[in-house]
């Protein structure tokens, strides 16, 4: 340890030109002071906050695609497309349309009451917090900021430590844009967030896995701080037979392996239906050959593990199954090959937890029943998907069957739509954003009566 011999009890010790960080309590105090003093309520405010996310991610969009890549191995135009693109969509959307949804909505009052008048209006909440997961962890954590500030909040954004270089560049780059009396980045891992999580805080928004939602979730009991969980799962995809298999299968592929298939709405395995299973395999194997080539180690649009710990879950789950296409792996380079398996029991390791890697597992079942059987004895996932030509088999599945988000021939692409909202139900999660879901989370809707006095 250093000790600097001019020190005084009364003279800072060991004057560093850094301060030193602020602790938990004092960045949510200081938070509180602003948003008490009004400042984030006005829409000029929120526009302008709106405004400079806009500039913070097309100024420094350079930085940030390289965090990406350094994280994830993430090509620039996945990165762009995922990442910023999306967040700026999403960003637009909300401007677009925020003057709007901000107006008070009149509600009509019964007879009885009248003359009288009733409307709902959107408050702000307050200090929210909102903790970022690592698979994007550029898009994970600003949008959900978006919807944050536009309803009028101060935020602490918690970035993921298991993608540092992303986390690093948010801590740095972004107090230079947005307000900074409103708005704080704290880096770290659990010792800080639960440092965090001691707070209290009017709303916390958690996307990761269940079992830290469950840790989020018991700690915003204690000070009955209202909580969005947006949690994960297996997501099946259910193919008929008669399908066009090419198109199935390219689509497929593509929702699976975008980001080395370390996407929360990812399918997760096939189930497919009858005498399916065989072509539909080797439609996989081609789309992956299509997509990334013979070689998607080095084709560069292929991302990479983001550690060795999910690099070693991942090659433990490989043998559950008869290769189809992968397997190949390369734990330096935290490199493992877009893989299908085929001839997958149900009990098999790979079937019973969310895969979160490049791994499809498919499973044949005899008929629709045995599908929706087996979606039904399950948790509920994020998202289902099939491929169908069947108007009675989409309305089975729509009215059978429980999960986030239902699509019909297009794995993933849900949550790039801003009037849908996205959430979970049940284990994959609960509450929802995106455009004025957003709004709605992170608002409080309250009613207000005015009747005349006369
Ligand atoms: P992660 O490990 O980055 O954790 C998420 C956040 O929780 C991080 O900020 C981390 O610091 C914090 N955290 C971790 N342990 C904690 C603890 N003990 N106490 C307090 N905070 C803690 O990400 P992950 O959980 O590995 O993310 C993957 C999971 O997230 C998958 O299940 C995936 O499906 C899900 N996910 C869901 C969505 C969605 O939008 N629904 C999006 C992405 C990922």
């Amino acid at each position: 340890m250093n000790h600097t011999p001019a020190a005084t009890p009364d003279a800072a010790p060991e004057a560093t030109p850094e301060a030193a960080p602020e602790t938990a309590a004092a960045t949510v105090t200081r938070l509180r002071a602003a948003f008490d003093t009004g400042r984030t309520k006005p829409l000029a405010w929120r526009q302008a906050q709106l405004a400079a996310l806009r500039s913070l991610l097309t100024e420094q969009s350079e930085a940030f695609l390289q965090a990406l890549h350094e994280d994830l191995g993430k090509s620039t135009a996945e990165a762009y497309r995922t990442e910023i693109g999306f967040t700026l969509n999403e960003l637009d959307h909300t401007v677009a349309h925020l003057e709007q949804w901000l107006r008070p909505k009149p509600a009509a009052v019964p007879e009885f009451f009248q003359p009288a008048a009733a409307r709902v209006v959107r408050d702000p909440l307050g200090v929210v917090l909102i903790i970022a997961p690592w698979n994007y962890p550029l898009q994970l954590a600003l949008s959900p900021l978006v919807g944050a500030l536009a309803a009028g909040n101060a935020a602490v954004l918690k970035p993921s430590e298991l993608a540092p270089a992303t986390s690093a560049a948010l801590a740095r780059l972004l107090p230079r844009y947005l307000d900074p009396a409103a708005v704080a980045v704290v880096e770290g891992a659990v010792p800080e967030t639960t440092a965090l999580l001691e707070q209290r805080f009017d709303h916390i928004f958690y996307t990761g896995n269940g079992a830290v939602g469950r840790i989020v979730m018991a700690a915003a009991a204690r000070h009955l701080t209202p909580v969005t969980l947006e949690l994960g799962g297996k997501s099946p995809v259910v193919v008929e037979p008669g399908v066009d298999l090419a198109v199935t299968a390219r689509r497929i592929a593509r929702g699976k392996f975008l980001n080395a298939g370390q996407t929360c709405v990812a399918p997760d395995y096939v189930l497919a239906i009858g005498e399916s299973a065989p072509a539909l395999e080797a439609h996989l194997a081609d789309a992956v050959r299509e997509l990334y080539g013979d070689d998607p180690a080095t084709g560069g649009e292929y991302g990479r593990i983001v550690n060795e710990r999910h690099f070693d879950r991942l090659t433990a789950l490989l043998g559950d199954g008869r290769t189809v296409t992968g397997g190949t792996h390369d734990r330096a380079d935290r490199y493992l090959a877009p893989t299908v398996l085929a001839d997958v029991s149900p009990e098999a390791p790979v079937m019973r937890a969310e895969i979160f890697g490049p791994i499809l597992p498919v499973v044949a079942v005899p008929d629709l029943d045995a599908a929706i059987a087996f979606i039904n004895e399950r948790d509920k996932p994020l998202a289902l998907y099939a491929f169908t030509e069947s108007a009675h088999t989409k309305q089975r599945l729509t009215e059978e069957t429980s999960s986030g988000a239902l699509s019909f021939g297009l794995p993933v692409s849900h949550l790039a739509m801003p009037e849908l909202p996205f959430g979970g139900v049940g284990e994959s999660g609960m509450g929802r954003y995106h455009g004025e879901y957003s709004l709605d989370t992170f608002s409080h809707a309250k009613a207000v009566v005015d009747k005349p006095l006369a």
